[in-house]
């Protein structure tokens, strides 16, 4: 379904991705791993038109849609669940959730507005409170939901587990495993690995700018690299 072939991604004169490939297939979920400043969120970059492709290309459904523009990348297809959220802090969780949706054309938003708050009560109950005022937890739920308003054939989620409480980790989880058993198609960028890779059919560790291990969730879970690197145990 997505394709990345030999990308290269440079800030300036800065390489800082030097050359990755890697697949996504219909249905999976596929979680990049890697500390910090190895490089995945410069890939979701590159992935959405956010930073231009220095070499190498992306192509989605067989099309090629290297450095097309940010708009162009949602109406392939793809949305992005961005790092921090960034719901619009004074509009309210309802406006936020249409927002997701600004790209589409057809009549079903209102349905779909009804399905995300089916989906996420606590979006109904917070429906008209200014987004900037709910909980980290609340937001992040937002996200997701404004997300999946674009009705993605490919669903990006960066760092999603990022500055939540345990108990809330698990909720983001569960909910990336509801989503994917809707049948959606699944990148994740997570630095929390464990959840990253328990969640993940396959998944591309990154050290500095290069993919240097793959395999399944499983594998890499019991990777003796991966298991003293990242997994802490
Ligand atoms: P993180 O989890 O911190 O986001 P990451 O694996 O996603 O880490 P990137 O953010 O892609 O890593 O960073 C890869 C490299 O690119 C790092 O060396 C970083 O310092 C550099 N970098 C990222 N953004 C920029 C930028 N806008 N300008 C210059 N260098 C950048």
């Amino acid at each position: 379904m997505l394709q990345i072939n030999n990308l290269k991604v440079a800030y300036g004169s800065i390489e800082v991705i030097h050359g990755i490939s890697l697949e996504v297939r219909p249905g999976e979920c596929v979680a990049l791993i890697g500390a910090n400043g190895a490089g995945k969120s410069s890939t979701l970059k590159a992935i959405c038109g956010l930073v231009p492709v220095k070499s190498g290309n992306v192509t989605f459904e067989g099309r090629d849609i290297t450095n097309l523009s940010g708009h162009g990348v949602v109406q392939a297809g793809i949305t992005m669940c961005p790092e921090g959220r960034q719901v619009f802090p004074q509009m309210s969780t309802i406006k936020n959730l249409r927002m997701g949706a600004y790209m589409r054309r057809d009549a079903e938003q209102d349905s779909d507005l009804e399905r995300m708050m089916d989906m996420f009560p606590i979006l109904r109950d917070r429906a008209h409170q200014a987004a900037g005022t709910l909980s980290g937890g609340e937001q992040e739920m937002l996200a997701i939901a404004r997300a999946l308003m674009a009705r993605p054939k490919l669903c990006i989620f960066d760092e999603p587990s990022l500055g939540l409480a345990p108990k809330i980790v698990a909720e983001v989880a569960a909910t990336i495993a509801r989503i994917k058993a809707m049948g959606k198609t699944i990148l994740l960028v997570e630095q929390n690995s464990l959840m990253a890779l328990r969640l993940a059919d396959r998944a591309y560790l990154f050290e500095a700018g290069e993919i240097v291990l793959s395999g399944t969730g499983e594998e890499l879970q019991s990777h003796p690299e991966v298991v003293k690197a990242y997994l802490g145990h």
